[in-house]
């Protein structure tokens, strides 16, 4: 964890002594520096009936934790208004949620109101929009950028998705790998709380998330999570969080340790010698279909011949079964070679 941006807090402001509790409690045992503490004062909620933050009373209560424990402050802008108070009430780092990332309008609104203000210093994390559309995430970063505002930071919290998942927004990793490399300069942050949305799941999600090489990591964190008015099962008490983030630290130690590392490597070449011969296989493969395609050409035969494709199909899928291989993949291989072959009889 060293040396990675750190922003911890509740996920909402329910009152000054929440927060300076929690404030407190993560001080006191979580070792790693903080970029900033967060809470939420405007809570962008599914249902209009639950809890919506405590709005400009609550920024006042950030400030004070500001002011007497010198520490940086973020919370979440979703509109002018939001921009302007927590502007007013000095928070160091705004985040833009999932919900508002997905709405060009907002941004672009908000984006404009930073600029008005004069405050196109003002760091700004930009979470991932609900839906997986990596353009559209992309996009609110150049509306920042085509009003100079600069100081970006991207924030992996998860998609919404139709498939079954074990986490209440799939984390979908191909997409945090295609943003990196659309943004190389842009440091991106995982949001293990919003991924899992349950506590239990976090440590598993942080170890996993560390072979995309995060920035750093945003985590909801109560002195209560019990009591807590938002998202309380994906919300841990700062000593168990503490004690999650060594065993991370943990599990990350030990794939660098020498005899792990010797290990795989050794695979990994018998792996690479394999898949050399793979390769050359097929390009044999391959060379006799054309020569097939001649043949076929010769005697005016038909390229495509649906006997002998089934007949493949079934003797593969069989010796497939003897070798361990699952029927599916050997289908999606084969029908993947024959493609092929016919494109080069052609
Ligand atoms: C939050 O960080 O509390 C929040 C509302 O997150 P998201 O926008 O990722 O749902
Ligand atoms: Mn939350």
């Amino acid at each position: 964890m060293k040396n990675k941006i750190l922003i911890l807090g509740p996920c909402s402001a329910e009152s000054y002594e929440q927060l300076e509790k929690t404030y407190l409690e993560i001080k006191n045992n979580v070792k790693e520096e903080l970029f900033a503490f967060r809470a939420g004062v405007w809570k962008p909620r599914t249902n209009p009936n639950e809890f919506e933050g405590n709005g400009e009373e609550a920024l006042k209560w950030l400030k004070k934790i500001k002011q007497k424990y010198k520490t940086p402050i973020a919370t979440e802008v979703g509109n002018i208004k939001h921009v302007k108070l927590a502007l007013k009430y000095n928070v160091d780092v705004l985040w833009i949620g999932a919900r508002t990332t997905s709405n060009p309008f907002l941004i672009q609104e908000i984006a404009e109101t930073i600029k008005k203000q004069g405050r196109q210093d003002i760091k700004v994390f930009i979470k991932n929009p609900i839906n997986p559309e990596l353009k559209l995430w992309l996009g609110a970063f150049g509306r920042f950028e085509n009003l100079g505002i600069n100081n970006l930071y991207a924030i992996h919290r998860g998609f919404n998705v139709h498939h079954k998942s074990n986490y209440r927004n799939d984390p979908l990793w191909q997409i945090m790998i295609d943003f990196k490399k659309a943004r190389p300069n842009t440091q991106i942050i995982v949001d293990p709380s919003h991924i899992c949305g349950k506590r239990e799941l976090l440590e598993d999600i942080m170890v996993e998330s560390l072979t995309y090489h995060p920035n750093g990591f945003m985590i909801e964190t109560h002195y209560n999570p019990e009591i807590a008015q938002s998202d309380k099962d994906q919300q841990l008490k700062p000593k168990d969080l503490a004690s999650m983030m060594s065993k991370v630290k943990e599990r990350e130690d030990q794939s660098s340790d020498p005899t792990f590392n010797s290990q795989i490597s050794s695979y990994r070449s018998m792996i690479d010698t394999l898949d050399k011969i793979v390769l050359e296989t097929l390009s044999k493969r391959f060379e006799l279909s054309k020569k097939i395609g001649d043949l076929k050409k010769d005697f005016n035969v038909n390229t495509f011949q649906e006997k002998r494709f089934d007949e493949v199909m079934e003797s593969r899928t069989l010796i497939g079964k003897q070798l361990n291989l699952s029927e599916d993949f050997i289908k999606e291989l084969f029908k993947s070679i024959h493609q092929e072959s016919i494109e080069r009889q052609k």
